[in-house]
């Protein structure tokens, strides 16, 4: 299968008062089309300053020290901002955790999807409308006409982020970038999301970046995995080899508070992830490992290839 999406080495920091502090070490990951990759880790993990690179959404104290990141053979990271808007919504659109930062208030639900649709498709009048209906129907928004004329306060946050999915189909989006879509939701409205995306998602082929923290959706709806730690991928498997042959202890820790969770006995992985002003030597999971060996403790872990996963752990060397 072909890769749309190749991010290669990419490092990414921040220019504080101090100096230039590195947030993301050698980042790598491959998206196929059709596939959903999801980015695990704890908060502040850098999973959303990585893909928000993809898009080049990083905050304003942030730069791109070094990498690649190829869409369809060309990379994104030597675009300026005009190529970039034609990149944005239109091939790759993003699902934010909050979806009032994409939606106007001061707007229906109608003017905001036929504007994108003007800008990105280039149609309007009926052809713009018809389009619009037709992808708020496609994520199962009841009475999709009626609906275009309803301002966002009108709906509710899975409502809403329904509407941001629609933008994303009405555009033809190859790459959907969820980031922590269903956090702000409840359980069944979370459960409901998940199912459109996998619909959308199965029926036209677009690949998906997911970003979450929770394991339980990773489990039902990713084809690969890539778990985060301290700006790292620490291992990088198959949805099967992950569950089923966990190899990096963060993982393993990571897979044992959902465990935890369905005994109804929680437990967190002890200790706190590193911040980015941390100087810490050696692996950066060391302090909270079990495993933790004197190597750990200077040497920073190279990615090996152990059966089906990349892992970035000594225990592998
Ligand atoms: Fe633990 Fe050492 Fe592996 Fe780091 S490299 S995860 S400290 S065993």
């Amino acid at each position: 299968m072909t890769n749309i999406l190749k991010v290669k080495n990419l490092n990414i920091g921040f220019d504080l008062s101090d100096g230039f502090r590195q947030a993301i070490y050698d980042v790598s990951f491959n998206l196929q089309k059709g596939e959903t990759l999801a980015i695990v880790g704890e908060s502040g993990c850098g999973k959303t300053i990585s893909t928000m690179s993809i898009l080049q959404l990083l905050p304003e104290t942030a730069r791109v020290k070094s990498g690649e990141i190829f869409y369809n053979g060309q990379n994104l990271l030597s675009f300026n901002q005009k190529q970039m808007q034609k990149i944005r919504g239109k091939k790759i659109a993003l699902i934010p955790q909050d979806p009032m930062t994409s939606l106007n208030p001061l707007y229906t639900i109608g003017n905001q999807l036929l504007e994108i649709i003007e800008l990105h498709q280039g149609v309007k009048g009926k052809e713009a409308f018809d389009i619009a209906v037709k992808a708020l129907e496609r994520v199962k928004i009841p009475d999709a006409t009626e609906k275009m004329k309803a301002y966002p306060h009108e709906f509710s946050g899975g409502m809403k982020q329904r509407v941001i999915i629609a933008m994303a189909l009405a555009c033809n989006a190859e790459i959907i970038i969820a980031d922590e879509p269903t956090t702000a939701l409840d359980v069944t409205v979370q459960a409901q999301i998940m199912d459109i995306l996998k619909e959308i998602k199965e029926k036209y082929n677009i690949s998906l970046i997911l970003i979450t923290h929770d394991l339980g959706v990773v489990a039902q709806n990713a084809d690969k995995i890539a778990v985060m730690y301290a700006g790292r991928i620490v291992e990088y498997a198959s949805n099967k080899e992950l569950f089923n042959n966990p190899k990096h202890p963060y993982t393993k820790a990571l897979l044992n508070v959902i465990l935890d969770i369905n005994t109804e006995t929680v437990q967190t992985i002890e200790g706190h992830p590193p911040s980015i002003t941390d100087d810490i030597s050696g692996c950066p999971f060391h302090p909270r490992c079990k495993d933790c060996m004197d190597i750990c403790l200077s040497n920073i872990p190279k990615s090996r290839c152990p059966d089906n996963s990349q892992v970035a752990c000594h225990l592998y060397n």
